[in-house]
């Protein structure tokens, strides 16, 4: 079967990637084919399903036009640069222009060896890549960008971390590959030939769309900084830490990629921190916006010689873009928050409404998912807020109130405004802890296909599912996160 694929990254010659193929597996066994994404990549998902999908998705035959690669990057991993890192347990297989006329990498993870593996095998056991599944499809639904899960099967064998576990693989699609790490490699080895080709690879493939006034570094560097500081604001106002957020876990089209050991936050605590090699909180929540700039920082160092050939005005270059990194990330965090509170506009008031509400929440060690949820269904006659009254202050809520209803929009416009933005069901990490126990030990995918059909749509209650809006009985409560690689 012919995926339909183009190989734009392939032809930009072999300074960027090898040829690898992936290494065979024994017996494959579905775990899950996300149909709605097959056919927005113009892929047969009956074909798939019955025919060929199985031998495509494990690595065991690859579909004829596929043109199998590992990309080389470097990145700095906890702040320190490590000069050579690339795929070492993914491989890109080629790209589809889809339904909406994007351009989008599909690449195996966890189909063996590479050049760029290191000390690891090129394997993922399942745990992570159902992990890897349901998180990425449920950033989508929940409206943040992200790479996505195509498919994702079992190998039949095992691999060796602390205990033996079974192995799987993820078909990831992603708008591309490109990392800020990518650019750092190419500019630490000074091949700045091969750096000027990737700008310009990066702009065509990425930010074409914008008109350009300046160089194309600079054109580049601005709109990941735009993108990024987006993102970011996104996670934050949905209590999400990625965790490892490392240069090679940057990409420039500003989608989530890397779902290692990242978590939905339960109980409110700025502080948070899930990842277990996160040992100093680097990573931590309140974290993310400082060093995603810092990301952007090492960006604009690895381009630099291409901002300007003047070295002060490409130092100016950095400051001014980190400058709106910032500026535009605070926007886009208070439009957001205030969002969730039902408010149309921003304002000091308003400002401090929410500063306070964090702060009570905070205190009173609320689920940040549900506390907003709670507000939705604030009813003003009964008052009936029995599960935030007792925690969140009255005088709170009535400064809330009268902010609320003093906006020219309607009650019900807010109200369908909050609705629209704060989601009943996040991957809660319990519930996906559970779901991947009962794969493993029992061999049931019932719990994981129930989890992602209620994630699908996630701002939309579905009958039944009352247990998947609750936070982790105390007993269940998962605290620290693994890579799992
Ligand atoms: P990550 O922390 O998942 O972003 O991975 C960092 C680097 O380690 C990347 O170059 C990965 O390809 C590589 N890596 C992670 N796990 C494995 C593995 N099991 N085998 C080979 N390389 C790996
Ligand atoms: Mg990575």
């Amino acid at each position: 079967m012919k995926f339909g694929f183009d190989h734009s990254y392939h032809q930009l010659g072999s300074d960027f990637s090898v040829r690898v193929a992936p290494t065979p597996v024994s017996a494959p066994k579905w775990i899950a084919l996300n149909e709605a994404l097959a056919e927005e990549l113009f892929l047969d998902p009956k074909r798939l399903k019955i025919e060929v999908g199985l031998d495509i998705f494990s690595g065991n035959r690859l579909p004829e036009d596929a043109c199998a690669l590992a990309m080389v990057y470097a990145g700095h991993q906890f702040g320190h640069f490590v000069p050579q890192l690339g795929d070492g347990r993914a491989i890109l297989i080629g790209e589809i222009i889809d339904k909406n006329q994007n351009r989008k990498d599909l690449q195996l993870k966890g189909a063996g060896l590479t050049p760029f593996s290191r000390q690891g095998d090129g394997r993922s056991p399942l745990g992570p890549v159902l992990r890897e599944f349901l998180l990425s499809e449920a950033m989508h639904a929940l409206g943040v960008p992200s790479t996505r899960a195509l498919a994702a099967v079992s190998t039949g064998e095992s691999v060796c971390r602390d205990e033996a576990l079974p192995g799987g693989i993820l078909c990831r699609v992603a708008s591309s590959h490109l990392r800020v790490g990518t650019f750092e490699y190419f500019a630490h080895q000074k091949k700045w030939e091969a750096l000027e080709r990737l700008i310009a690879y990066a702009v065509e493939r990425h930010f074409s769309e914008y008109e350009r006034k300046t160089s194309l570094a600079h054109h580049l560097f601005h709109h990941v900084c735009q993108r990024q500081s987006e993102l970011v604001a996104s996670w934050m106002s949905l209590g999400f830490i990625h965790g490892v957020m490392n240069t090679d876990n940057t990409s420039i089209s500003g989608e989530t990629i890397d779902y290692g050991p990242c978590a939905f936050m339960e109980e409110f605590k700025s502080d948070q921190v899930f990842s277990f090699i996160d040992r100093h909180g680097r990573y931590a929540y309140e974290n993310q916006p400082a060093i995603a700039m810092w990301n952007m920082q090492c960006l604009g160092e690895a381009l630099f010689k291409f901002l300007s050939t003047d070295e002060k005005r490409a130092k100016e270059i950095v400051r001014k873009e980190l400058e709106f990194f910032e500026e535009h990330f605070l926007r886009q965090w208070w439009f957001k928050m205030s969002q969730k509170f039902g408010f149309f506009s921003f304002d000091e008031k308003i400002r401090s409404l929410i500063l306070n509400f964090l702060k009570e929440m905070e205190r009173s060690r609320l689920d940040f998912t549900q506390s907003f949820r709670y507000l939705v269904e604030f009813n003003p006659e009964a008052r009936g807020f029995v599960d935030l009254s007792d925690k969140i202050s009255d005088e709170w809520l009535n400064s809330w109130w009268a902010l609320l209803t003093t906006q020219k929009e309607t009650q019900q416009q807010s109200f369908d405004l909050m609705k629209r933005v704060n989601p009943i069901y996040i991957p809660r990490n319990h519930l996906v802890e559970a779901v991947i126990q009962e794969a493993q030990s029992q061999q049931s995918l019932v719990g994981f296909h129930k989890l992602w059909e209620a994630l699908k749509t996630p701002f939309q209650r579905q009958e039944g599912l009352k247990q998947y809006e609750t936070p982790a009985p105390p007993g269940e409560k998962v605290c620290q996160t693994f890579c799992g690689t």
